[in-house]
């Protein structure tokens, strides 16, 4: 086979040429960071989660009109993309306060928020993504006004979808990070659809009787078993195969 283009490097997933032109592949790896990349390590099988995690979730935003760049699993950690000219704002959506929030404003973890609040932060590792405002996207160009409200909006349907998601198989959706790009249609339409990944790697997931942390924060937190953690939410999502099939989502009562 004829060795892939590797397109970006990044400590959670790496980007590949895809087959056909307008497609990337994306590879899911274990490997996990932090607080700007200052703590690596690895949790066993995370690429393996991810990939199914996604591709499930990102189904799904599709069958409720919800335009993203997802369009098949390839392998156990690759799966086929859109190509999309990536805009470099994360849009973070939080539910409850956690991580940056708590600390920035000193309010206490876990602390309801009267309202979905929705936060914009510039995508530039060096400055450690940077929280940033509206008028600051616009000033510098990194989005145009119609690209924010398209992807606020997309985001405030996607929060209220994945909250009741998780909500029904016993899991509160804290926060998550967003990525947009813009895709050309064949009429060379321009469109904002989601991109990248949703994942316990940029969602905070706490279970809804005991608070336990299913994601990320199990690795930031050194609180352990981040690697059970991930399975679990694959499990209650019905897409780790425990008995070889995917059942779908188990509600809880
Ligand atoms: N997040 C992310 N990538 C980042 C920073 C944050 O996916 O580079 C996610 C994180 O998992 C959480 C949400 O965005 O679900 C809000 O993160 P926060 O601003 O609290 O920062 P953190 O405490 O994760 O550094």
């Amino acid at each position: 086979m004829a060795k892939r283009r590797r397109i970006y490097e990044g400590r959670a997933k790496d980007i590949y040429e895809g087959p056909e032109p307008g497609t990337l592949v994306q590879h899911f790896k274990d490997d996990a960071s932090a607080f700007n990349n200052t703590k690596r390590g690895t949790i066993t099988g995370k690429g393996v989660i991810n990939n199914r995690i996604s591709e499930f979730l990102m189904s799904r935003l599709q069958e409720i009109g919800v335009p993203n760049h997802f369009i098949r699993r390839l392998n156990m950690r690759e799966q086929l993309v859109r190509e999309v000219e990536i805009i470099p704002i994360g849009v973070v959506i939080r539910n409850v306060v956690a991580g940056s929030m708590a600390k920035r404003l000193g309010i206490k973890e876990g602390t309801q928020l009267p309202r979905s609040i929705a936060e914009y932060y510039w995508k530039n590792q060096e400055l450690g993504n940077p929280l940033v405002s509206e008028e600051h996207i616009t000033a510098f160009g990194w989005a145009m006004p119609q690209d924010i409200d398209d992807m606020l909006s997309l985001s405030l349907r996607i929060n209220d979808f994945l909250t009741g998601l998780f909500l029904g198989v016993g899991m509160r959706l804290i926060d998550f990070k967003l990525e947009f790009g813009r895709y050309y249609d064949e009429n060379g339409d321009m469109r904002v659809i989601l991109a990248d990944e949703i994942s316990p790697d940029n969602c905070r997931l706490w279970d809804s009787t005991t608070s336990e942390k299913l994601d990320m924060d199990r690795f930031r937190e050194d609180l352990g078993e981040a690697a059970e953690a991930y399975q679990e939410v694959a499990r209650r999502l019905g897409v780790l195969p425990d008995g070889g099939e995917l059942n779908g989502p188990r509600m809880v009562q």
